[in-house]
């Protein structure tokens, strides 16, 4: 495509025609010259941003967490602001960069991703993508220059998350995982309660999160590209939930698959799982996770009392109590405090608070889980 033919062409109809040609074109080599591009005000914006300190943020992949949680909490951070997208879908880029004031040199595909390396704008880059493309696109990210941050899972097996981690130090930059919770502050007293023993020593954990998936057809259904059912998807707050609360890594676990009542929906991965870990200090603490029935806890019975969470895990919504009454905190957004948190470590040369090696914890703990479900036995987890 020539540079008079692009300035013959609106802004739509070139996403449409990069649409029809299946995005062999890459969508950053194109400046929109058309008369009502918002181009120079969104590069202005762009600079205003740099001017006060703030640091650039790339999703990666725009799907439902990054368009209705990520892009909006990136209009109330105060440390980082929406900087660039990186898309497979020709037909999400106007409403972004409009509703963002993404300049077009910073949109990205998945093919010309690499060439993020040569955009100071960015210094962040966010996965948000399913769970077997993480590793990829975290380590193109690392090598590219830029500080990760990976949702999570972190990826889908151990040896991926080392080699994530490698990729992050050879570049010198910071790897965190999307653990927003550590921000919020019902979870932060869970902290506080257990790992400083308000009620004592804890004697018992139990913690529990499933919803329903209703979509047949989604990536979280296919073992691929979701490494497994609702263990990798909510379970995982579970096991970041007992960690957190009791400070604790847990030595050994055993773990059931539940019965399935939809052998077609879930024909390649759990429908539910429950697991029991020892912990370091020899009590158990129960896990439960679910994509057939919602429930949302994370408990402990400590020697003087107990304190939960019976709505632990949503991105609003937190309740709680103690053996001495409710916990009242206020409500806060808890993906900006995540990335606002993230981009003070980076200008603070401190590390995260959530790093990778915590998402490769997780990840060791879930292969051990798997490995227990599988062979009916109990299952030493190294970490
Ligand atoms: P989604 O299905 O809504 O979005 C996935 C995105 O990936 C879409 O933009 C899709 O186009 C893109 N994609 C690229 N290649 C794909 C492929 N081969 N198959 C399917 N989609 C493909 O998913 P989501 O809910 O936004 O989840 C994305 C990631 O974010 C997951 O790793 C998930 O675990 C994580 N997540 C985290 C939280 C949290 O609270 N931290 C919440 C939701 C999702």
């Amino acid at each position: 495509m020539s540079d008079k033919t692009t300035k013959k062409t609106s802004r739509r109809e070139f996403v449409q025609q990069i649409g029809i040609l299946g995005l062999s074109v890459p969508l950053s080599s194109y400046t929109f010259y058309n008369k009502n591009t918002n181009f120079e005000s969104q590069e202005k914006k762009d600079r205003l941003n740099k001017t006060e300190g703030k640091l650039g943020v790339a999703l990666v992949g725009l799907g439902g967490y990054a368009t209705y949680q990520l892009g909006p909490a990136l209009k109330e951070t105060e440390h980082c602001y929406l900087a660039g997208i990186v898309t497979g879908t020709p037909s999400k880029i106007e409403s972004w960069v409009n509703e963002y004031s993404i300049p077009d040199t910073h949109v990205y595909t998945y093919e010309n991703f690499d060439k993020i390396i040569e955009n100071p704008s960015i210094d962040i880059v966010y996965i948000v993508l399913p769970n077997s493309m993480h590793s990829e696109y975290s380590i193109r990210a690392s090598q590219a220059g830029k500080h990760v941050i990976c949702e999570k899972p972190m990826a889908l097996s151990v040896s991926e998350c080392d080699q994530m981690i490698a990729a992050s130090k050879k570049a010198g930059k910071l790897l965190s995982i999307g653990y927003r919770l550590h921000f919020e502050p019902y979870n932060q007293e869970m902290m506080r309660l257990g790992q400083d023993h308000v009620y004592g020593k804890i004697l018992s954990m139990d913690a529990g999160f499933g919803i329903t998936l209703d979509d047949p057809n989604q990536w979280r259904l296919k073992k691929s590209l979701a490494g497994g059912g609702p263990l990798q998807d909510v379970g995982i707050y579970c096991i970041q939930g007992i960690c957190y609360t009791s400070g604790m890594v847990p030595k050994s676990v055993i773990a059931k698959e539940g019965q399935k009542t939809d052998l077609v929906k879930f024909r390649e991965v759990e429908e539910s799982l429950s697991w029991e870990f020892e912990m370091e200090n020899g009590i158990v603490a129960k896990g439960h996770s679910s994509y057939a029935t919602g429930f949302n806890y994370l408990k402990a019975a400590a020697e003087n009392g107990w304190f939960e969470l019976t709505s632990a895990y949503g991105y609003s919504g937190q309740r709680g109590a103690t053996s001495d009454g409710p916990m009242n905190f206020i409500h806060i957004n808890q993906q900006t405090k995540q990335m606002d948190a993230f981009a003070l470590s980076i200008k603070n040369k401190k590390p995260s608070i959530v790093p990778g090696e915590m998402g490769k914890r997780d990840v060791a703990i879930i292969e051990s889980i798997y490995e227990a479900m599988a062979s009916g036995k109990r299952v030493s987890i190294h970490v």
